[in-house]
């Protein structure tokens, strides 16, 4: 049992400073109340007489001097008696107006604080994210016009305003101006002549409910099975399916056959997506598909789109959630289906703040919830395959594309014999003689290219031709990525941002800067000077702004208002370009290298992902990957097609080096701005491994990202025997440590990052 209750009590801050609480004298009601800070644990409140608390309810509280919201609690049965005594203990202040935290969402959270080792306050504070969603919405204030005939000497916008309400019926303020072209002032001016009147209008639903009624397109025969075994799963309890199929395979039609099922069980549904912002097209396919949009949820929404649709998950109102992996901690109340789509994407784990998985976490969610979960990919997990391999997850294959159009054809283009040559009044190029030739055939063809950097920006360096300085942060161990169509040097890990110089900082040289390597940009400009007449458009997240600008650019690549896409990694996720025909990956090695685990898998993934963008309709496809690596077993892979024979490899590595998901790893992240400081806390921490059978500490070690945003990091890894939980060892080295208040101690349980 959590022993935080009785720790809580102890440091509890909210003991009253003196005298007995009215009416506290017969054997007062007690609870716990979470709150959704970085606290060690649950804090006990008294219960205002005659009004009852439950666990889950959402109550308010005093916390020192503030008030806050936090959610009663489960105590356990047998726990220890509190040790603040009833009569020092303040009281709830009220109770909101919403539904209670479903016991099921309690569990989850507390799973989720115990295996990532976070606070159950943290992990709370991220099912609580939007605080003004539990009051309940004011109506909204409409404006509609008055009766009475205008003036004749009205300005142009006022006269537009009135047109607009000519009819119609009372329209909210932002929309009404937004509508007619003017500021809100012109509005408000018009109420105060008396010409158009604001009234109270309910609020608005976040959305209407999909219909699952409506007829999906009739599924190929592979389709039609895999879809009858994933809505079987929904009839029973708890079960994870891999829907693995190759890219253009249908995948989405098929989970949306279990969605349809879901939904008329009664259920909701949350589909995780790893780039919600760049989902437009996923969108549309949903609302053709049920009639009506899904709830969204991710970090470009407004605060009133928070709070509304976290209101309406709450309440079972929005039947279908899409969101980014935070959407995971939304307080549903009929949760019955979870779907991951592209379940091998590193996006759905998170590395600040409680560093979690998302997609391991949604397994437990379906698990605590008793309902099925389906993980979907062309190129799964290496987890993932092995638990669907030794049985534990059901898999679902889909080999073929959609409509009968064929695989790309993929081919590796040794840079070592083609060398790119250089470009006339650009310098060094980065195509190599046969992908210009590809590129050129596929324009003259009227067809789509594709060519995949991932890289942003100009140039990743830029250093001085007579010293050899480079541009470096000066708060992070990172060079500043030259940003040319921004004209500004940025950091990629801080943000940090400068100008260009003229001269060398170092040596004062001018105009002996010189950028060193590609990014998009610079490719960009090669592919100008090479193919001037095409249209051009790079496509990076700092190049592509929000989620409408995406969607808006997604738009004139279907149109085929563009000849060659340049793009980073958001240009290879789930996009349908139906006349894209050649993908040209320029350095298919990048990410390759670094010691990080996983490099290999996921490269895989990437260049996997990107090629699939490649003849996805009845034109054919190619892929051309550029690489000095040719012999990689990664590079073997993508032109074999031999998925499954790269991947038994990869297992045989991480079985032989114990490596996950054949044994678990955290790592402990220590930071300073104190470089001597941090260094002594390593040292402390070093001194206190404690000795346990099948668990190995390495380090500490400056992390390869050794200064960040001015702050000294170090490392340390645990390497624990399958089996193995790291959780209770890292409890108990830790409890022998004291680290000071100025050193931050992130501890992440299955890391991905190693910087
Ligand atoms: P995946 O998710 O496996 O990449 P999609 O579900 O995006 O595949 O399908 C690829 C394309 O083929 C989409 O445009 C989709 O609408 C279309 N498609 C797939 N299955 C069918 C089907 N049974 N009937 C009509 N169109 C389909
Ligand atoms: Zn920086």
């Amino acid at each position: 049992m959590p022993d935080r209750h009785t720790s809580a009590a102890k440091t509890s801050p909210n003991a009253a400073e003196s005298g007995p609480i009215p009416g506290a004298e017969s054997a007062p009601d007690v609870v716990s109340v979470l709150l959704p800070l970085p606290l060690p644990g649950a804090y006990d409140y008294l219960v205002p007489a005659g009004r009852p608390l439950h666990p889950g309810d959402v109550v308010r509280v005093p916390l020192g001097r503030r008030e806050v919201a936090g959610v009663v609690w489960d105590r356990p049965a047998d726990g220890p008696p509190a040790e603040v005594p009833a009569n020092r203990l303040k009281s709830v202040l009220s109770r909101y107006e919403v539904p209670p935290f479903p016991a099921v969402q309690r569990r989850f959270l507390d799973w989720v604080a115990t295996y990532t080792m976070a606070s159950p306050g943290a992990v709370l504070r991220m099912a609580l994210s939007v605080p003004a969603a539990l009051e309940p919405p004011r109506p909204v204030a409409a404006y509609r016009l008055r009766a009475g005939a205008p003036p004749a000497k009205l300005t142009a916008a006022r006269r537009r305003v009135l047109a607009e309400l000519a009819d119609g019926p009372a329209r909210p303020l932002a929309e009404l101006a937004r509508a007619a072209g003017v500021s809100p002032s012109v509005i408000k001016g018009l109420c105060d002549l008396g010409l158009v009147e604001s009234v109270a209008l309910p609020p608005r639903p976040v959305v209407a409910a999909p219909d699952h009624g409506r007829a999906g397109p009739s599924l190929s025969a592979d389709q039609a099975a895999a879809a009858a075994a994933l809505v079987e799963t929904l009839a029973g309890g708890f079960a994870v399916t891999v829907l693995d199929g190759v890219t253009g395979s249908g995948k989405t039609e098929v989970y949306f056959e279990a969605i349809a099922a879901a939904l008329a069980r009664g259920r909701q549904v949350l589909v995780l997506l790893p780039e919600i912002a760049l989902s437009a097209q996923w969108l549309a396919r949903f609302a053709e598909r049920f009639g009506a949009a899904p709830a969204v949820w991710h970090s470009e929404l407004t605060t009133t789109q928070r709070r509304a649709t976290w209101r309406a998950v709450a309440y079972g109102e929005a039947r279908v959630v899409v969101g980014a992996r935070s959407a995971l901690f939304l307080p549903f109340a009929e949760l019955g289906l979870i779907v991951i789509d592209e379940e091998h994407d590193a996006a759905f784990k998170q590395e600040d703040g409680v560093a979690y998985h998302a997609r391991d976490m949604a397994v437990v969610r379906a698990q605590l919830g008793a309902f099925p979960i389906i993980l979907v990919s062309a190129t799964p997990s290496l987890e993932s395959a092995v638990n669907a391999d030794a049985g534990r997850y059901g898999r679902l294959h889909l080999p073929d594309r959609h409509g009968g159009a064929r695989m790309p054809e993929v081919t590796l283009v040794d840079l070592r014999r083609h060398k790119p040559q250089r470009v006339e009044g650009v310098g060094q190029g980065w195509l190599s003689p046969p992908l210009r030739q590809a590129v050129a055939e596929t324009l003259a063809a009227g067809e789509q290219t594709m060519l995949f950097l991932n890289r942003r920006g100009y140039a990743p360096l830029t250093l001085c031709r007579t010293c050899g300085h480079r541009l470096q942060c000066p708060q992070c161990t990172a060079w500043l990525v030259e940003h040319r169509l921004a004209g500004r040097l940025q950091c990629h890990h801080c943000g940090h941002q400068a100008a260009i110089p003229e001269a060398c900082p170092a040596c004062r040289t001018e105009g002996a800067l010189a950028a060193c390597g590609p990014g998009v940009e610079r490719l960009a400009e090669e592919v100008a000077a090479l193919f001037p007449e095409a249209r051009t458009t790079v496509m990076a997240s700092d190049t592509v702004s929000g989620p409408s600008a995406a969607a808006a650019l997604l738009t004139a690549i279907v149109a085929r208002e563009i000849d060659i896409v340049i793009g980073t990694q958001i240009v290879a996720k789930g996009h349908h370009f139906p006349y894209l025909t050649l993908v040209g990956v320029v350095d298919a090695d990048l990410g390759l290298f670094g010691g990080d685990l996983r490099a290999a898998e996921r490269t895989h993934q990437l260049l996997h992902q990107v090629a699939g963008r490649a003849g996805r309709a009845e034109h054919a496809g190619r892929v051309l990957l550029q690489t000095v690596e040719p012999t990689h077993p990664v590079m073997q892979a993508l032109a074999s097609g031999d998925r499954d024979r790269f991947m038994d490899l990869e297992i045989e590595t991480r079985i032989r080096a114990g490596l996950p998901p054949f044994g678990h790893l955290a790592a402990l992240i220590l930071s300073d701005p104190d470089a001597g400081r941090v260094d002594g806390v390593c040292r402390a921490l070093a001194r206190a491994v404690p000795g346990a059978d099948g668990i190995d500490v390495f380090g500490p070690a400056p992390a390869p990202l050794a200064i960040l945003r001015g702050r000294h990091r170090r490392r340390f890894l645990l390497k624990a025997r399958r089996g193995l939980r790291p959780q209770p060892f890292l409890r108990q080295w830790l409890a022998a440590v004291r680290i000071p208040s100025q050193t931050r101690l992130q501890i992440d349980i299955d890391p991905y990052s190693f910087l």
